[in-house]
């Protein structure tokens, strides 16, 4: 794939698509939407080829896509700004506007991406669901991102990992985001640490269970969904099923943000605690709850996210 300057991308966008010519819905797996990411890519590549080899009698279809191919690469989180931002139709609109010699390398990666996304909308008649697959700088189990009030809630009660609820009120312009608001069922999950093995073996287990609670493949033909279920639950052990984001510590361009060490994701905080320092001093956490995406990577947006506990018996 050539881009602008010339040079060739060696990674491809396509990551691979199993079908066998039975209805049924698209689930579409996202990886490496950041570039620092590449469990997500991989967990995608394993389970296409698990599909494959058996093979699966699948209803519907899988389509894997990369993210940010040249951030990819590079293994960087981003070259010009983050891809997971600026998903809104207005941003979109501008960008498609924009003259090629305007867009930065995210700019185009997006266009691209959004491309790809829309021509699987088109090919196929759904329903349509999402998986954007990550991993954090932190340490930590896996966990899932829901936005707004999803009917798929409590459909997620069923992957055996943390959902956190309420990331749209503080994070806005996500994919995830753009593609709820289109009315698609669209879920961020987090796989464990950048380069622990664990977040693909996390990711793809998380896969083979939405591939099954989403009626792409029956239960009984899943060997290994067993497995899958265990490595999260040995993953994740007693964490809330459900958390809620109260707080969101936002990065100010050159503030000298620095975490303290040792923080892993759904840690237990006070209030009160030092969390982390910048040039405005000691950064307390503003209340109780659990840390959440400690930012331990050079780029990022937010320093940390503070989490609570949502009761068991609060109804979706
Ligand atoms: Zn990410």
């Amino acid at each position: 794939m050539q881009t602008a300057n010339g040079k060739e991308h060696q990674v491809q966008r396509l990551i691979g698509s199993y079908e066998c010519d039975q209805p049924g819905p698209t689930l579409v797996l996202i990886g490496g939407t950041h570039g620092n990411e590449p469990s997500g890519p991989e967990a995608i590549e394993r389970v296409l080829d698990g599909l494959r080899a058996q093979p699966f009698d699948l209803r519907g279809r899988v389509v894997g896509l990369r993210g940010n191919l040249p951030a990819l690469q590079e293994r960087v989180r981003y070259l010009e700004r983050d891809l997971n931002r600026n998903w809104t139709v207005d941003e979109i609109e501008n960008l498609r506007a924009r003259k090629p010699e305007e867009l930065l390398v995210e700019d185009v990666q997006q266009i691209e991406l959004l491309s790809a996304i829309e021509e699987v909308l088109s090919k196929d008649e759904g329903p349509f669901l999402f998986l954007d697959l990550h991993s954090t700088s932190g340490e930590g189990p896996p966990f899932a991102f829901l936005c707004g009030a999803s009917p798929v809630r409590r459909l997620l009660r069923h992957f055996e990992i943390p959902i956190i609820l309420g990331v749209e009120d503080v994070l806005q312009g996500t994919l995830m985001d753009y593609l709820t608001d289109r009315g698609h069922v669209a879920v961020g999950v987090e796989g464990g640490q950048h380069d622990a093995k664990e977040a693909v073996s996390n990711l793809e287990a998380i896969i083979w269970i939405a591939l099954s609670e989403w009626g792409l493949i029956q239960e009984q033909e899943l060997r290994d969904l067993s497995l899958a279920r265990a490595t999260l639950q040995l993953a994740v052990r007693t964490l809330p099923r459900e958390v809620r984001v109260m707080h969101r510590h936002e990065l100010l361009k050159d503030d000298g943000f620095q975490m303290a060490p040792g923080f892993a994701n759904f840690d237990r905080v006070q209030g009160g605690q030092v969390l982390a320092s910048d040039r405005g001093g000691e950064i307390a956490s503003p209340e109780p709850g659990r840390i959440l995406l400690p930012l331990y990577q050079g780029l990022g947006e937010e320093g940390f996210l503070l989490i609570q506990d949502v009761p068991v018996d609060e109804e979706p």
